[in-house]
């Protein structure tokens, strides 16, 4: 296969040629072999950076595009039919959800739109039971809960939110909070562990995590 370089008005031209019965099967064609580049902007618009060097937007659920084959033959173009593709190969995320990195191990995930950092995947996530470590101190802490609050929207004291704190001060204000209590306290029964006093300590999210941390990062012992 070759693949020719054109001018934005050739390419016109030959979208426009392959009109008719034949350029259904030609736009799904071009739609899976050309190259093109979607990434997706937010709010279910997708952008198409196409080999002719244009880029177009595409409307994936109102099935729209601002390339001329959709505007003006109203055509499902390539571009809708390649966001399609890509979207349902998991390759770029579908409308709703955005692409970011597991904060933990760098894998792409694809999270709620607006969702806060850090993001975690899978085998990172925690949740309540699970026994994670506090990176300032090296302690271990069993979550009790993950609220879905920021860490500068939960006040400790008057006035003063869980981000204030002065130990929180390398961690952005806007984190995710986790409930978690000092493992120690707590008297372990057949149901699991039951705290004896309720002492729960509020973090921000990315102040915690799921595997020991270096150990140059821990507290150390004089
Ligand atoms: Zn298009
Ligand atoms: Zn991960």
């Amino acid at each position: 296969m070759t693949q020719t370089e054109h001018t934005p008005a050739s390419d016109r031209r030959r979208r426009g040629i392959s009109r008719g019965k034949s350029g259904v099967d030609e736009r799904t064609r071009r739609a899976f072999t050309e190259r093109m580049r979607v990434t997706a902007i937010g709010g279910g618009t997708y952008e198409v950076d196409s080999q002719s060097g244009h880029s177009y937007l595409v409307d994936l659920e109102g099935g729209r595009c601002t390339c001329p084959d959709h505007v003006y033959r109203g055509e499902r173009c390539k571009h809708l039919r390649r966001v399609a593709i890509d979207v349902s190969e998991g390759r770029v995320p579908p409308p709703g959800k955005m692409a970011v990195d597991c904060a933990v191990c760098g894998v792409e995930l694809f999270v709620d739109e607006g969702a806060h950092a850090p993001h975690l995947c899978g085998d990172h996530e925690f949740g309540v039971g699970d026994l994670v470590y506090d990176r300032e101190t090296g302690n271990r802490v069993l979550v009790v809960g993950t609220p879905e609050r920021r860490a500068d929207d939960i006040s400790i004291r008057r006035g003063h939110s869980v981000a204030d704190h002065y130990s929180n001060a390398d961690y952005p204000e806007d984190d995710a909070v986790v409930a978690a209590v000092y493992p120690q306290s707590l008297q372990f029964t057949a149901d699991g562990p039951v705290p004896p006093s309720l002492t729960v300590y509020t973090f921000p999210r990315s102040r915690l995590s799921p595997s020991p941390p270096e150990r140059s990062a821990a507290t150390a012992a004089p």
